[in-house]
């Protein structure tokens, strides 16, 4: 309110104007989501099957799918099935039958047998996607008004309502968001996390380059999957399709620089010079556009076990919650289960309060969802860092013994069990429970 004795009226017009803008900017939601990557999407959509609608924030203008393509397995192909959402992605991504890994230094190649069968109720097999693809697949089942844009999430408090603990966001811009609920799904640098205590994720002492390789007239590959292995080095590609094909490059150090020309050109002539002409030839048809790099950082096994996963109603998915090396490729498989057990928990928590989001019980849901979780994250972590240490172990007689004699031969087989997880379903709802964004608490 602008008080009587002042003079100015246009001065006046201007402070009861702001009040009424920051009344209008301080909104309140049932569930926030930060972060609109695989795991903020999956999330959202997880809750709209359950009847629970999120507001998406995302700091960037658009929807934004850094590393161009992503390896999922069966795993994730189940998540993707329990959100309603494979069935756009299989039909334009055929699953790798088959793999090869190359010993650069020795020249021999070995077959691996892709032990995940291709057939139905085992998630679809192993299936190479644009990142792309499966943003859009996830962002399409959401109201287009429930993913924020340029929204960046800067502050988190709390405070007392009725009786129940009310999460506050604070944005970067002076937006004021109050929810029953917050997600943290913003990534390996995650505000959230920090929040609730999470230790940092620490650095690998690995790197990686990716990007698509494009061949107009035709690669000519069939739909397998080419590793190569070297002292510190660990590369790969894999069609995408007939013309695409993904590939990249994980080595020990960070000593990466530069635009994506010369990214290319340090892996031709400095990390993969001595690689086989078929994958030096992927590189060379790179679509410098999609290049990237990146320094890979983990969460400490222990920080996922021992951390403080939640706090009343908060809590992490994704790569907030288990940043992983992407040796097993589960990163992105393991955000997608997150979605699935959290959306779990949380429907089951509305559908037995008549539809309604309890803030008391809601808390309980969430420690559920970290009770299930924990665990699984901690090993893929683990088996993560393992498997690339292993693989990027050199050429001593005892690493070649663990890699080629011991990893690939027995370990790799049996983590590949690791990827078979069924994460389970959503629970159905009835109409009457879906009708809960209507009714006041
Ligand atoms: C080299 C490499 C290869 C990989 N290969 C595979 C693979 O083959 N298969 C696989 O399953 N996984 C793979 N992964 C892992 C996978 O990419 C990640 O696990 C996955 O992308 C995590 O998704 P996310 O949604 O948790 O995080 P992100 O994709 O990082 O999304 C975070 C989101 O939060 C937003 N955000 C961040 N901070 C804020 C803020 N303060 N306010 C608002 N918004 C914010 C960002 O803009 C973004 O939208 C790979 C990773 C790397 C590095």
């Amino acid at each position: 309110m602008c008080l009587q004795y002042e003079q100015d009226e246009a001065l006046c017009r201007r402070k009861n104007s702001y009040t009424q803008r920051e009344r209008e900017m301080e909104m309140m939601e049932d569930v926030v989501i930060v972060g609109a990557g695989i795991a903020g999407l999956a999330t959202a959509v997880a809750l709209k099957r359950v009847g629970v609608r999120a507001l998406v924030l995302i700091r960037s203008e658009g929807l934004r799918a850094t590393g161009s393509a992503l390896t999922l397995f069966p795993n994730a192909w189940l998540a993707l099935d329990a959100l309603g959402v494979s069935h756009k992605l299989t039909p334009i991504y055929a699953p790798s039958s088959m793999g090869y890994v190359t010993n650069v230094s020795a020249g021999d190649v070995q077959q691996v047998l892709v032990r995940v069968a291709n057939n139905g109720g085992d998630g679809h097999g192993i299936r190479t996607i644009h990142r792309k693809a499966l943003l859009e697949a996830l962002a399409e089942e959401l109201p287009v008004d429930s993913i924020q844009f340029s929204s960046k999430l800067a502050v988190i408090g709390n405070e007392e309502q009725g009786g129940a603990s009310i999460v506050v966001i604070h944005l970067e811009d002076g937006t004021t968001i109050k929810s029953k609920v917050l997600i943290g799904c913003d990534g390996v640098n995650s505000v959230v996390a920090r929040w609730l205590g999470l230790a940092e994720p620490v650095h690998s002492g690995r790197s990686a380059v990716r990007g698509l390789a494009v061949f107009p007239q035709g690669h000519g590959f069939k739909q397998e999957v080419h590793r190569f292995v070297d002292v510190g080095k660990r590369a790969g590609f894999v069609p995408l399709n007939d013309r695409e094909l993904y590939w990249f490059l994980t080595y020990n150090g960070d000593n990466m620089t530069g635009d994506p020309e010369h990214i290319q050109k340090q892996v031709l002539e400095k990390h993969a010079e001595k690689f086989p002409s078929s994958y030096l030839d992927v590189v060379r048809h790179a679509d410098l556009s999609t290049l990237t790099w990146a320094l890979l950082k983990f969460r400490q096994p222990w920080g996922i076990i021992f951390g403080k996963l939640s706090k009343g109603n908060v809590t992490v998915a994704g790569d907030a919650m288990h940043p992983m090396t992407p040796d097993l490729g589960q990163g992105g498989g393991a955000s997608l289960e997150d979605a699935v057990v959290l959306g779990r928990h949380i429907g089951n928590s509305v559908i037995n309060n008549g539809g309604l989001i309890v803030p008391g019980d809601m808390a309980k849901a969430i420690d559920d969802y970290v009770k299930e979780r924990r665990w699984r994250p901690a090993f893929l972590v683990t088996g993560s860092y393992l498997a690339g240490w292993v693989q990027l172990g050199g050429d001593k007689w005892w690493m070649k013994f663990l890699r080629d004699g011991i990893f690939y031969q027995y370990l790799f087989g049996r983590i590949s069990g690791l990827v078979h997880k069924d994460c389970g379903k959503l629970p159905a709802m009835s109409f009457g429970d879906m009708d809960h964004s209507s009714k006041k608490d």
